[in-house]
């Protein structure tokens, strides 16, 4: 017997458990509040763990430990920074509060410690720490998660052609006796 999504009434699997069908299972975690606090709140708690936040530690440590050991270039950049972090601060006395020069490098700033973080969610990331008083850390987590959905629900509106000419040019090799022209057996790249 078919099902229905309760949603869209497009049919659903028997073995479904949500009773919708995927894009709209999608729809409904996106948009409830309830879900997103609750995965806020898994998300919180795992990184409120000791072992998380030790090992956290202990792997920045270690790197840095053997960057600046085995690495003089870094070592003299891991100095500068320093130097210019915690030195006589005469960066900012040529670069006045307001002026074009302190506005262009907190812009720097910005763009460097955002790097990770698309254009089009920055609005969002700083909304979630400045008006929404989630930490840097979780505020960010929330962020990778979404853009893991987003890249998700766009690789799920794609046709197997599509996937499978995607997988072609991340580099997929065809598995034997495939012809090129039917893209058969591409292998996941
Ligand atoms: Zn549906």
């Amino acid at each position: 017997m078919t099902r229905a999504c309760i949603d869209c009434c497009g049919p659903i699997s028997a073995r479904n458990r949500s009773g919708r069908c995927k894009s709209c299972n999608l729809k409904w975690v996106q948009s409830s509040p309830e879900i997103e606090q609750r995965r806020v709140a898994a998300v919180r708690a795992s990184m409120e763990r000791p072992e998380w936040k030790a090992k956290q530690r202990a792997a920045l440590s270690h790197y840095h430990k053997r960057k600046i050991a085995t690495d003089p270039v870094y070592r003299q950049m891991m100095v500068e920074r320093g130097r210019r972090v915690h030195g006589d601060g005469i960066g900012n006395r040529i670069r006045p509060a307001g002026s074009e020069a302190r506005a262009r490098a907190g812009q720097k700033i910005t763009d460097a410690k955002l790097a990770w973080c698309p254009p089009d969610k920055r609005d969002q990331y700083r909304q979630l720490v400045y008006n929404r008083h989630f930490r840097a850390s979780e505020a960010k987590a929330i962020i990778l998660d979404q853009i893991k959905v987003d890249q998700e629900r766009f690789h799920n509106r794609l046709s197997p052609f599509e996937r499978q000419e995607m997988a072609l040019q991340k580099g997929a090799g065809l598995t034997e006796g495939y012809s090129k022209v039917t893209l058969g057996g591409v292998r996941r790249a």
